[in-house]
């Protein structure tokens, strides 16, 4: 009998978790012939988020959970959760009925054939979505696809069924810095990917504001291209280009024509457009140096605080 884990990453979700846990229920139910164990994991949650994982675990056996001691992110959430998988599939689903349940028993029988490592989920249409941040996404994954060499798919969810194979690569890259889009493009493996319409969160509010989701967005282009580092050097390289053919200029006015130069105005912008591409150049570097630093520090990238595992797995 195939085993299945389905990964769930929670931050304040008690408004959602009533109505996903019944519906993950159902899904179970649906499958009588594959094995299922659901692995909760808490980024700490200030409301009862914790309280309805514990009563989940005691209820039915195969929910366990696992509280971090502060709020690490979806990201170590979903790490957490790889890690700790036992099935020979492992699914990540949010905790906010936004990834249709409905999808998994296909994603199952595609797996099944044998023809693909993983079957993912992709959002068609972001009906329901802010005007504004589903245009900033598209110019996002627009810029992400052409500066890396990994494809970054418009709409895709961390939603996705995989088999143990491929799960396994997913953990051995120990990346602190996290950008689990990316990682999915970069481990490789063959995915089929199933397109759904948009569905809104069934309950509370979303956890990704704006400022983390463009926060986010530079963390991924960073962590998958270094194209930017290449371009700062191209734009020192023409700025030096333009100052060497200026400078000839001046010198050739002066010879030939004893035309001295003249203008505090064109002076003043070319110093002030050479101190902005220097500093610009240097906050590109800084931000590979910033996550290189987080990483050469190597912390954990989660701490569990309490867990329905006993020690021995903990
Ligand atoms: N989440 C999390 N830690 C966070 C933010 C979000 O574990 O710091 C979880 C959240 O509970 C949900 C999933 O990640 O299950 C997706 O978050 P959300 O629905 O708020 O993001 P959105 O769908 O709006 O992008
Ligand atoms: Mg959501």
């Amino acid at each position: 009998m195939d085993k299945i884990t389905l990964v769930m990453p929670c931050y304040n979700e008690e408004e959602a978790l009533p109505h996903t846990l019944p519906e993950v229920n159902r899904l179970m139910d649906s499958m009588p012939q594959v094995e299922f164990e659901v692995i909760l994991v808490d980024n700490c949650s200030e409301d009862r988020t914790l309280e309805l994982m514990r009563k989940a675990h005691e209820e039915d056996p195969r929910y366990q959970y696992i509280s971090f001691s502060r709020n690490f992110g979806k990201d170590s959430s979903m790490y957490a959760g790889l890690s700790a998988a036992t099935g020979d599939y492992v699914t990540i689903m949010d905790a906010d009925l936004q990834d249709p349940t409905e999808l998994l028993p296909e994603m199952y029988e595609l797996l099944k054939t044998g023809e693909y490592d993983c079957v993912a989920a992709k959002r068609g249409d972001r009906a329901g979505e802010p005007f504004l941040r589903s245009v900033l996404a598209d110019a996002f994954y627009r810029l992400i696809n052409s500066i890396s060499d990994y494809e970054m798919v418009s709409g895709a969810r961390d939603f996705r069924l995989m088999t143990k194979q491929m799960v396994q690569a997913v953990i051995s890259v120990g990346e602190n810095v996290r950008y689990t889009k990316g990682i999915f493009s970069w481990v490789g493996f063959r995915t089929k990917w199933l397109t759904y319409g948009n569905k809104e969160r069934v309950a509370g509010d979303t956890k990704l504001p704006m400022k983390s989701a463009i926060n986010y967005a530079f963390r991924g282009i960073v962590a998958f291209s270094t194209v930017p580092l290449v371009l700062a050097s191209m734009a020192g390289f023409l700025f030096c280009a333009a100052a060497f053919v200026y400078t000839l200029v001046v010198i050739i006015k002066q010879l030939l024509y004893h035309e001295a130069v003249s203008g505090y105005a064109s002076l003043m912008s070319v110093m002030l457009f050479g101190f902005g591409l220097v500093l610009l150049v240097l906050g590109i570097i800084g931000q590979y140096l910033a996550q290189m630093y987080l990483e050469i520090k190597n912390r954990p990238k989660f701490i569990i605080r309490e867990s329905s595992y006993s020690d021995a797995v903990k």
